[in-house]
């Protein structure tokens, strides 16, 4: 039974707290946007956004939507580069804002439980107590949550020795498109490690939403090297010399480096290098760094290539960007950058972007490393995966028969 699009927020206030619904428009804005140029351009803006406590929360919620037909779309910090958090048919946004405990830091067994909105730095910070880390670093880790890191399978400069976060999810509690909810990866499980089963984890951890959306999440973690001081005494000479053979390659073609191996100096460098993806602006004064073609991953081979042919690409197009990235696992990201309010350069950008794309399918790699397909990059899903699209839209019309979850993302 359809309601109109007045009549989703009064039947959300019929099942759950009134105040945790948001339907004023003013308020709604912010829910427009993520980090990509997409939602700057599409503002498209949603019916609702309600804001749940618990589980039993996101269940009414989800069952309203189903019951409605209402396009639901999960929301974390709203950091995603690909409009995976936007609703741009309209419909509920589902902000997991309250949703941020630690449930549980099993040091022992080396995992923790947590809500899907715990902000990346907050578990960093819990885990730090005890000892542990969470291996995957995205560089907006200090306001991205562990759900939208898990929706897009977001990674860091320390995928290329520690993997993705893929490979820390061990399970998660899904509340599916008709409301029931899952406990994947076992449901009493605390291993580190099943073969048993299909794993549904892997299929849930990627697919941004548009299969089911996550209420709880199990993660893998590490130890940190136990007296580290001991380890880094017993191999630091090692690590050094490593490091200024490698700087002196570097020197060869580089205007500056930096060398470090104090503690303090190694975590400046880090935190320089978590804040370059906003500081490429500097490149160009008076120009917006915009997230658009930023993601290529390509094979190792393929790097030196890919850069020069996509600095050729911006030449042409007469379009300026930075390139950076983290190189060991072949993830090469371009700062586009441009004045938005000159619709040439913006026409020009989405050709490059269009471009950059298509070069990395082209050289064998795919269009996005670790920020995601959302409604962006939808288009190139058919270029780089072939029939085997066809087989996850199988899948997501079995899991999501009416198309409420997430609709426009993933899948063109
Ligand atoms: C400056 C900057 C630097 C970045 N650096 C990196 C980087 O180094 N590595 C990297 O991988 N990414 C990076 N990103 C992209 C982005 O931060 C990541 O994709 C991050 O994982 C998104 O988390 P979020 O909480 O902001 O999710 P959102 O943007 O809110 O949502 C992202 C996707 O997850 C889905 N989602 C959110 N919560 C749930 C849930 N509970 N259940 C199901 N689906 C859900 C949404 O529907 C959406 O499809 C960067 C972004 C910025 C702005």
């Amino acid at each position: 039974m359809a309601v109109g699009t007045a009549g989703i927020a009064s039947r959300l206030r019929e099942v759950i707290a009134r105040d945790r619904v948001i339907d004023d428009r003013t308020t709604l804005i912010p829910y427009m946007y993520d980090a990509s140029f997409w939602s700057l351009r599409q503002r498209r803006m949603p019916d609702a956004v309600v804001v749940p406590e618990s589980l039993a929360d996101v269940v009414a919620v989800v069952r309203v939507a189903n019951e409605t037909g209402t396009p639901i779309v999960a929301r974390g910090a709203g950091t995603g580069q690909t409009g995976g958090a936007i609703a741009p048919a309209g419909g509920i946004v589902v902000s997991f804002a309250r949703m941020r405990a630690i449930q549980e830091i099993d040091r022992r067994n080396l995992q923790a439980i947590v809500e899907p909105g715990l902000v990346y730095l907050d578990l960093q910070a819990a885990l730090a107590e005890q000892g542990l880390f969470f291996p995957p670093d995205p560089g907006s880790g200090r306001a991205c949550t562990l759900g939208g890191m898990a929706a897009n399978n977001a990674s860091g400069p320390h995928a290329v020795r520690w993997g993705t976060t893929s490979a820390y999810v061990l399970g998660a509690e899904v509340v599916l498109a008709d409301g029931s909810v899952i406990t994947t990866g076992g449901v009493h499980s605390k291993a580190l490690k099943s073969s048993s089963g299909i794993d549904l984890t892997k299929l849930f951890v990627g697919s941004e939403g548009t299969l089911g959306i996550f209420t709880k999440l199990r993660l893998r973690v590490q130890p940190k090297p136990p007296a580290r001081a001991v380890i880094l005494a017993g191999y630091t000479r090692q690590v050094a010399a490593n490091v200024r053979y490698t700087d002196a390659i570097l020197r060869k073609r580089a205007a500056v480096t930096r060398f470090a191996e104090d503690e303090k100096d190694v975590a400046r460098l880090w935190a320089a290098r978590s804040g370059l993806a906003a500081a490429t602006a500097l490149a160009h004064p008076g120009k917006h760094r915009i997230f658009a073609g930023e993601d290529l991953a390509v094979p190792l081979t393929e790097i030196p290539h890919t850069v020069r042919r996509a600095r050729e690409l911006g030449a042409e197009l007469g379009i300026a960007v930075v390139f950076y990235g983290h190189f060991g696992d072949g993830n090469v990201h371009s700062a586009i950058l441009i004045d938005p309010d000159d619709a040439d350069e913006v026409r020009r950008a989405d050709e490059l972007a269009d471009r950059l794309h298509k070069l990395a399918v082209e050289v064998g790699g795919t269009v996005t490393g670790e920020h995601g397909t959302g409604a962006v990059r939808a288009p190139y899903m058919r270029a780089e995966h072939g029939d085997a699209l066809d087989v996850m839209k199988r899948i997501k019309d079995v899991m999501d028969p009416k198309g409420i979850l997430n609709p426009g993302k993933i899948y063109p």
